[in-house]
């Protein structure tokens, strides 16, 4: 076994436990192996070790790796801020979007889903900014309701809302477990306020903060360290 493929079973186990103590199903959170600037060749070793999900946070570094592994049964997360005239590379190459911030952003993706006439829906989430950091990117927590009142009555086609994403505060545990918190709260109250059945997803933890999230609730980790060792 590789490095990396014996963090990536460490992690899956660590998953496993969490979910478990949280009062879960074993398989109740996904695992997303964040490859960003990472080789092919360490992505891969994850897919060696039986990983499906990858997420990226740039369209560049994300064209160099999607086209030469489209033999694997890959299903990738976009997970940077996005420009949205950059939204044309997201159809046909992913899977799941967490980073919607806007209604600009999503009637260009609704758009371009259409052009390429892909017969599936991208699974959307907002990002939001829980912790209000001002360096983050993200929708403060009282815009979320509304925009997501204005992007179902536009309808949007190609576009399918399944929940919220948000990052933790660096270095503050009590912080980051207040924000992915709030960060339920809020999707329950979006539930509530426009009725869609699958709009369930947290996407919230990292390589250094993934227990409090899984504890706190989270259905997606976003995992890049932990598994392919420091970025350089
Ligand atoms: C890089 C990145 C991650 C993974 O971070 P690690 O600390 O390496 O686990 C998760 N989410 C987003 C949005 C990222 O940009």
């Amino acid at each position: 076994m590789s490095v990396i493929t014996e963090n990536l079973s460490v992690v899956k186990h660590r998953i496993k436990e969490l979910s478990l103590m949280s009062g879960r199903a074993d398989d109740a959170v996904k695992l997303i192996a964040v490859s960003k600037t990472r080789s092919i060749q360490e992505v891969q070793q994850t897919i060696g070790g039986g990983q499906c999900d990858f997420g990226e946070n740039t369209i560049q570094d994300a064209l160099t790796k999607i086209p030469e592994l489209t033999e694997h049964n890959i299903d990738w997360h976009f997970i940077g801020h996005l420009q949205s005239k950059k939204s044309k590379h997201i159809p046909g190459n992913f899977k799941w979007l967490h980073s919607v911030d806007s209604l600009k952003l999503a009637q260009k993706l609704s758009a371009e889903m259409a052009r390429h006439h892909e017969n599936f829906e991208l699974n959307c989430l907002l990002q939001v900014n829980v912790a209000e950091q001002t360096s983050k990117s993200g929708l403060a927590e009282n815009e979320v309701i509304l925009l997501l009142d204005e992007l179902l009555q536009q309808k949007l086609p190609g576009l399918n809302w399944r929940g919220l994403m948000t990052i933790g505060v660096q270095g503050n545990k009590v912080q980051t477990g207040k924000a992915f918190s709030a960060l339920r709260n809020l999707l329950n109250k979006c539930q509530r306020t426009s009725g869609l059945k699958d709009f369930d997803q947290l996407s919230m933890g990292m390589s250094s903060d993934y227990a409090i999230a899984i504890q706190e609730g989270s259905t997606m980790v976003r995992i890049g360290t932990a598994i392919f060792g420091d970025r350089k």
